[in-house]
């Protein structure tokens, strides 16, 4: 990369933490001949996490929502350099970030080649845009980590599908009615916000109008249960879109088990405590053959530790504070995006997809009013410095600061219905459930991804299975 601006001005070196939906917005619209641009991050590739609920049962295959980093590099103006490692350290007060690539253990041919000693190196930088993400929450319940999926990362898809059909596949050696063969053919999701409630739908489609097909009445057998520790699934929806969720759920088979509390998980069950009307509760065993986590979002540790170092985020508990240009409360030059963060905003893509592309902006006014300052320092008329000065003032009045525009909230719950809190602004929502807002859902989830490839990937995997169901193989 060259180190020098066309003006002769020094390029200040951009280090970008993440790949994902922060990350990648804001480096589709960055201004990349501006600056010296480094992405960082363990996946080589942007995950398009809307759709992921629909990859373990193959409706949409998950090569169809992954765009790699490069090739999103490769359409900004200007070079940028991508290396696959995760960060370990931010050093905020030296300007460092030490990087580690960990994946060095392959299969070459007959040989498995393991270089277990990692490579790492330290990163400086001028600017540090912090997307990292969060991690699953497991809330420290034991049991979580060893015996149940997530559906965080694409990896985790692959994960359910597999061991959906292991169970599925093993099942069909007991008796019809052994207990043994009811655990296994038993789908457990944990956790009823949007992850929770579009997996568990599209486990049921798939048992429904795809797995049938091959083991006839595998749906009288087969159970997805849905465990949500508050009295309703979907909290962030309206009363009536959470009403219409229920009253799918209840006409598809999926059992809704509200109220419901996990503390406890083994290899084959959930242990959980009911609280009844009453107030009274009850200790419950949920047995499973597969179990799906989804109880929400946690800090990273490199987060947290990035945190500690700093005295004015000494109370981010759940997420980096930032000012209202996305700056890390207390550093100078860190800017920090995404969920990661804790903000008035909900962890969304629709938020972190916002705020990259305001950073990306704010970053191509910052690299004008660099080079402003920086011919103003060369410039010995009197006349000339006056009038870069105004252009200065002007420059950096044009920084504004960033306003989240909530256009709604839409999720997928079954049977070829979705439901949508809308809203323009402050001034009117619209809440809508069934069968057109489904397909108001694909149109608008397709008009989301942000590569053509994805889009064309994704609607031909939709034909797909209107044309010939589901793929039932098991990879
Ligand atoms: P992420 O997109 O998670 O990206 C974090 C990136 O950081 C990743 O590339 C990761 O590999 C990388 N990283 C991790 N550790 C390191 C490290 N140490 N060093 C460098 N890089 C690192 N939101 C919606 O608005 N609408 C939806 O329909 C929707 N559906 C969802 C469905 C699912 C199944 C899930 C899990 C989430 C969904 N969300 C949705 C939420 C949305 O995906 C997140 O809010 C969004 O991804 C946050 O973006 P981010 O950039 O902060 O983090
Ligand atoms: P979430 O935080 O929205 O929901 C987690 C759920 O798990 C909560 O309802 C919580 O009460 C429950 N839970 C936690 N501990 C539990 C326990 N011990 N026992 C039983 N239930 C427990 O998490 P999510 O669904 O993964 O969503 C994370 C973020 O991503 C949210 O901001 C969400 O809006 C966003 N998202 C949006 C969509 C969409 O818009 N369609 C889809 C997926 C995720």
């Amino acid at each position: 990369q060259s180190t020098l601006k066309e003006n002769g001005n020094k390029k200040k070196n951009v280090v970008i933490l993440g790949s994902g939906w922060g990350a990648i917005s804001y480096l589709h619209s960055l201004d990349t001949t501006q600056y010296n641009v480094t992405i960082v991050s363990p996946r080589n590739y942007f995950l398009f996490t809307p759709l992921l609920p629909s990859v373990p049962t193959s409706t949409v295959g998950s090569q169809s929502i992954c765009d790699p980093v490069r090739a999103i590099a490769r359409q900004t103006p200007g070079e940028v350099t991508y290396l696959e490692a995760a960060a370990t350290d931010v050093d905020p007060v030296n300007n460092t970030v030490h990087v580690v690539h960990k994946n060095m253990s392959f299969t070459l041919g007959e040989a498995f080649v393991n270089n277990d000693e990692p490579i790492e190196t330290t990163l400086n930088y001028d600017y540090l845009i912090y997307a990292v993400g969060a991690k699953v929450n497991t809330f420290g319940i034991p049991g979580i980590p060893e015996y149940a999926s997530y559906l965080k990362e694409a990896h985790d898809a692959t994960a359910v599908r597999q061991k959906l059909f292991n169970a599925i596949e093993a099942s069909r050696l007991l008796p019809k009615d052994s207990d043994e063969r009811k655990r296994l053919l038993t789908f457990v999701v944990c956790g009823g916000g949007p992850t929770g409630v579009e997996l568990a739908a599209e486990v049921k489609d798939y048992i429904d109008q795809d797995l049938h097909k091959f083991i006839p009445d595998i749906e009288k057998e087969m159970k997805v249960v849905l465990v949500e520790a508050l009295p309703n699934v979907l909290n962030m929806f309206p009363q009536k879109l959470i009403e219409y969720t229920k009253e799918v759920f209840n006409n598809q088979g999926v059992e809704l088990r509200t109220n419901t509390m996990v503390k406890k998980v083994d290899p084959k069950n959930v242990y959980a405590s009911v609280k009844r009307a009453d107030g009274t509760s009850e200790d419950v065993v949920i047995p499973y053959g597969t179990l799906v986590w989804a109880g929400g979002n946690a800090q990273r540790q490199l987060t947290r530790s990035l945190a500690d170092k700093i005295t004015e985020q000494k109370t981010a508990r759940r997420g980096l504070l930032v000012d209202e240009n996305l700056k890390l409360d207390g550093a100078s030059n860190i800017y920090a995006l995404g969920d990661c963060t804790f903000t008035t905003n909900a962890p969304t893509a629709q938020v972190a997809h916002q705020q990259g592309e305001y950073l990306a902006d704010y970053f191509n006014k910052l690299a004008k009013l660099d080079d402003l300052e920086y011919l103003s320092s060369l410039e010995v008329n009197p006349e000339s410095v006056q009038k870069l000065a105004r252009r200065i003032e002007r420059q950096k009045a044009s920084l504004k600061p960033f306003v989240y525009k909530h256009q709604g909230a839409m999720a997928y719950v079954g049977s070829e219905r979705a439901i949508a809190d809308l809203s323009w602004g402050s001034w009117s929502t619209l809440a809508l459930g069934g069968s057109l807002t489904f397909f108001f859902w694909r149109t608008a989830y397709v008009s989301m991804i942000l590569g053509v490839r994805s889009k064309i990937l994704v609607v031909s995997d939709w034909i797909k299975v209107a044309l010939f169901g589901r793929d039932c193989s098991k990879d």
